[in-house]
């Protein structure tokens, strides 16, 4: 019989393989009471456990594979972080010193704790590292009772018969075997969203479906598969006529990958001759190479605020003048959109000492730059510094009102003066744009736009402040909608009035990757879209099936509609093919 099992779908494409089970269960700690002259031994017993484990993270470090995602250093990282942190390395003794437990009593007992702490964090990102934490004391448990994690050996990808990994749960270190061993796709019961695993997923450009939260108990090694990453399903033991489909499917989806990498190198011109620019969004400067990849026009956004995390204090100007250099010679000439230092609401810092009540609406981004100047002269400095290596922008996040705006422009002006008096040379031209992601500045952009070279829309933001939705929320996800009459007014408002102003705008935010707003962009006036790299080739697609001259009357027709459903009609029919 086939069964249906729903998860999330948190890498797209289809699979279709026979299982081949992870042995990630978890171990039952057992606990016994152990002789007081037993413990410098059971001690010794637990140290040797960390030892080889910290060998092992230490080996797969040296041994990344050509190719492998940039993210799984800075895992692998995290993870041997995790290993030599007191809490996890050294507590576990004083607890068998104590208690005169076993070592495997102990780590369980610790790991537990920290679990919980991690568990109770309320940012949504540190608190899924409780996953991290988990998995670490795992290996070293295993190690303790015999079982060290192996990756099954014998993943392969023969035409007939790709295999497909189950698993419980899947660590960044696992996924480094992975890689090697070439699987077509995997599922695990865990994992959110914003996990590790999902994120290195999506990078490895893998299906795979996570949060299946039984699918390792109920599939046995040797089951035939389906993975559906878009729908979030996997199929079991499928008749024939499902397989059938999905083989067509698959091999539909394989093709249009193809097809699309042959459009690298076309132009982004519409069918009526209208060039849109495609620019990348990126995190860390060795995101360059996969906005090279796909051909992007530039960096539309840089979100700085990744070069300030994992570290104990903000990086020193020297070292944010590195980066930025770095990502300036990579892409030449093409611009590159450095945005300035955007933390708070759910991108808190450890270094952050005001923390307000209501992250979103307070000391964020901007407001906190201006709170601290310090910190903001720092970064500016550093970016008009790169700047005279390539063509830099730099882009400021969460402006709400005017003077915020006039204070982060003067403190430019101070950062260029210090650096005139000093004798630093640096690029004394710098464009300044303003992100438009609160409704007051999409609602008074002619006033930001008369100070500012060019706007980028943050639509993520825009639709969180607009519709007061938490973005980070699950419970009001469905909530979350960029097809609100009210973004979609906002939008079409700056658009025109930047057009009218004669000042560049681009869109930043989700809604610039998504291939069916693609055309209600392009219709409501956007030449300018900037997403990440892995999307741009899919856009570019649409653009050049798209008719600009044919979308205005249709677009125009929507923006006037209210209700979700004539919203929802008339975008299906601006997306006919
Ligand atoms: C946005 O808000 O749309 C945006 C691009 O910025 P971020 O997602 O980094 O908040
Ligand atoms: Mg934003």
């Amino acid at each position: 019989m086939t069964l249906a099992l729903h998860g999330l779908g948190v890498s797209q494409g289809y699979a279709i393989g026979i299982a081949q089970r992870f042995s990630h269960d978890r171990l039952e700690a057992p606990h016994y009471i152990l002789r007081k002259t037993d413990l410098a031994a059971e001690i010794a017993r637990f140290d040797a456990a960390v030892t080889a484990v910290r060998v092992a993270l230490g080996e797969l470090h040296q041994h990344i594979p050509e190719g492998a995602p940039s993210e799984l250093r800075a895992f692998l990282d995290l993870h041997r972080l995790i290993l030599d942190d007191s809490l996890l390395c050294e507590a576990p003794k004083q607890l068998i010193l104590d208690t005169q437990c076993n070592a495997e009593w102990a780590l369980a007992q610790q790991s537990s704790h920290l679990i919980a702490q991690f568990q109770a964090i309320e940012d949504a990102y540190f608190r899924e590292r409780w996953h991290d934490v988990r998995q670490v004391a795992e290996k070293v448990l295993k190690e303790l009772m015999g079982h060290p994690a192996k990756m099954p050996v014998g993943g392969h990808k023969q035409a007939d018969a790709p295999t497909i990994l189950v698993a419980h749960d899947l660590s960044p270190s696992d996924m480094v075997l992975f890689k090697r061993q070439s699987y077509a796709g995997f599922i695990t019961d865990l994992g959110g969203m914003t996990s590790h695993t999902a994120i290195l997923a999506r990078s490895l450009n893998i299906p795979a479906v996570m949060a299946l939260h039984n699918a390792h108990g109920l599939v046995q090694d040797g089951d035939m598969l389906i993975i559906d990453g878009v729908a979030g399903v996997l199929l079991v033991n499928p008749d024939n006529l499902t397989l059938d489909e999905y083989h067509l499917r698959q091999r539909q989806w394989q093709l249009e990958q193809k097809k699309l990498r042959r459009l690298k190198t076309s132009p982004s011109t519409t069918l009526d001759g209208q060039a849109v620019e495609l620019l990348a969004n990126i995190d860390l400067p060795c995101d360059v190479d996969e906005a090279l990849a796909e051909n992007a026009a530039g960096v539309g956004l840089f979100r700085t605020e990744f070069l300030y995390m994992n570290r104990d204090l903000p990086p020193t100007e020297d070292e944010q003048f590195e980066a930025y250099r770095q990502v300036l010679m990579a892409m030449q000439d093409r611009p590159v959109v450095i945005r300035t230092l955007d933390v708070g609401a759910d991108k808190s810092l450890p270094w952050m000492t005001q923390v307000s009540e209501n992250p979103a609406l307070g000391l964020r981004a901007i407001r906190l730059c201006l709170a601290e100047p310090q910190l903001f002269l720092t970064q500016i400095r550093a970016i008009l510094r790169a700047a005279q290596t390539g063509n830099a922008r730099m882009l400021i996040p969460m402006i709400a009102s005017l003077s915020e705006l006039d204070q982060a422009l003067a403190l430019i002006a101070t950062a260029k003066q210090q650096l005139r008096d000093e004798g630093v040379p640096f690029n004394d031209a710098v464009p300044v744009g303003g992100m438009i992601e609160v409704p007051a500045a999409a609602l008074a952009v002619e006033w930001f736009a008369k100070r500012l070279d060019f706007l980028s829309i943050g639509t993520n933001d825009l639709i969180q402040y607009t519709l007061a939705i938490d973005r980070t929320d699950d419970s009001v996800a469905h909530l979350y909608d960029p097809l609100h009459p009210a973004i979609l007014h906002l939008i079409s408002h700056t658009l025109r009035t930047s057009q009218r102003l004669g000042i560049p705008v681009s869109v930043c935010g989700e809604m610039a990757g998504d291939t069916q707003l693609t055309r209600l962009l392009l219709g409501m006036g956007l030449r300018s879209f900037s997403m990440h790299p892995a999307h741009i080739l899919r856009v570019k697609q649409q653009i050049l099936r798209s008719h600009v001259a044919d979308l205005v009357a249709p677009v125009a027709r929507l923006l006037r509609a209210g209700e979700a459903a004539h919203i929802q009609a008339k975008l299906a029919r601006i997306n006919e093919p």
